[in-house]
Parts: structure tokens; sequence; C-alpha cells
């Protein structure tokens, strides 16, 4: 059955990009008789606020928008997330980096072959790495791409369907050895979406064109984890006045202000082609 999501971070306030993306995610799923699910992607602790997940939810059926309950909260399956990262540690695709930011961006600025653009490692020497573990250090997990490229058999197979677009080669390695496991929260963005869009059966993601490069890595955690591929649609992001796309700094276009100064949902809906 069809099913698509709108999945916010709760580190703010909703604006009209956000209108944007889940009127048109939902739509879809309306046009499917499909399902429309809301996640929070809550597992970034030290951004998250309770305040702004309750916005979310108010702000959305304010937008006159309904969804499946209960809502997923990512905060609440960290277990689903350390199950597949133990799935890909127990195939050798991932390892522990201890660097720091800093020491990461000066690994990058001072490879041998030149500055990387971005960032590839490995795992260290297993005495070092045991050393470090005892003392308590602190570590990320990255996947390793030369170890996915190994199980997947080259990236030149890995594609993915982006709607209007047909198949789109998947390019893993423009995002480098990506964090999936932060050393704070044991879980990063692309294992969590990767994971929760195949627990929660997503059969078309619909999210904005800011998000299509994370689409090449997210293609590859399925092939490595065997989960289902689902199609892609990347709608352009909805520009302000002044040409750029809306932030969460933007704070005059949180759609409570927009609420605030007497703007209805109707109204709303029609400026952003809802109508
Ligand atoms: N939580 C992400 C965000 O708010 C969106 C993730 C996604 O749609 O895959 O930007």
């Amino acid at each position: 059955m069809f099913a698509t999501r709108f999945a916010p971070s709760p580190t703010g306030y909703l604006h009209r990009g956000h209108a944007f993306s889940a009127l048109t995610a939902h739509a879809a799923a309306t046009a499917a008789s499909g399902r429309f699910v809301l996640r929070i992607e809550d597992i970034d602790t030290t951004r998250s606020r309770p305040a702004f997940e309750s916005a979310i939810y108010e702000d959305l059926a304010w937008l006159g928008l309904t969804w499946e309950t209960p809502v997923r909260r990512q905060s609440e399956h960290l277990a689903d997330y350390h199950a597949a990262l133990a799935q890909l540690e127990a195939h050798g695709l991932v390892y522990r980096c201890f660097r720091t930011r800093r020491e990461v961006a000066e690994a990058m600025a001072s490879a041998p072959h030149g500055p990387m653009e971005v960032f590839r490692g490995g795992p260290l020497r297993s005495e070092e790495e045991t050393a470090r573990l005892a003392a308590g250090e602190p570590f990320a997990w990255r996947l390793s791409l030369d170890a996915a490229a190994a199980a997947v058999g080259g990236f030149d197979s890995l594609t993915f369907v982006e709607e209007g677009q047909g198949v789109i080669p998947a390019r893993p390695e423009l995002g480098g050895d990506v964090v999936l496991a932060r050393r704070d929260v044991g879980v990063a963005y692309h294992l969590a979406v990767t994971v929760d869009d195949a627990l929660q059966g997503i059969t078309h993601v619909i999210r904005g064109r800011d998000l299509f490069e994370a689409t090449h890595v997210q293609r590859l955690l399925q092939a490595l984890l065997h989960l289902p591929e689902p199609t892609y649609r990347h709608h352009d992001l909805l520009l302000g006045p002044d040409g750029r796309r809306f932030a969460k700094r933007d704070r005059s276009e949180t759609l409570r202000s927009l609420r605030e100064r007497g703007m209805t949902p109707a109204d709303l809906r029609k400026e952003l082609g809802f109508g």
C-alpha cells in the first residue's frame, strides 16, 4: 500500500517550507488512497525540545492534516537503530572513529593526495583501538565506503528511482564515510531514517530537494541492510521573496506567526498551491 511520511525534527517551529512539504506528501497519500505517516526525528537530544514537538502537532492540525497514530518518536526506538548498527558491524561495514570534528577537518585538509572533499578513513590498528577503548575515549561509528563497495559489488549497479526522472545512479561516495552513530546518542540521521522508512512500510519518500544527496547514502544503507527500496520524490524548495529558502531562523515565517498575523489555513493552502 502506498505510504509516505513527513519527518520533521523538533528543533524549531515549522515554517512555510515545512507546510509545503507536509501538504505535498499528504496530497500524494490522499490521491493514492494511501497512508500518511508523521514521524518525529528527535534523536538530536541537544537541539530537540518537547515544546517544538507539541507545536508540530498543533501546526499540522491547524493546516487541516491528519496522520496515523501513534506517532513514532525516534528517541523511543534506539534499540531498533542499535540492532541495525550491530548488523553492519557484524559484517565489518562500520568502524569506530575516535577523531573529534576538528581532527576530522585536519585529516581532510592534510590528506596525502590533496585535500579530501569528504572524509574517508578506516579503523585504527587493533592495539591502538583497544587502548583507546580501555581509556574510555568516546567514538562515533562511521560507514566504511571501502567495505560497503566490496559488499555490494561496487556502486555502479546501485540506483534509486526519482519520480519524474527515472533511474538515478546512486553515488554514496559523495557523502564519504558518514557517521552512522554519534558518540553521544548512539545513532545518527542516515541510519535512523533508513531503518524507520523500512519499519514503517514507507513506499514513497517525498521530501525537499535539500535531502537529495542524503538519498545516495540511504540507498546504500538499504542495500547493506537488505531493506526494501522506496521510490523518491524530492520537491523543489519553497523560496521566500528574497529568493532564499525558508529556514528555522526566519522567525517571522513560522506557521504560528502567520497564524497570529491572522492568516487562515485556507489562505496558506491556497498560497502554497493546495487551495
Ligand atoms: N528530519 C529531517 C529534517 O527535518 C528530515 C528527514 C527526511 O525527510 O528524511 O530535515
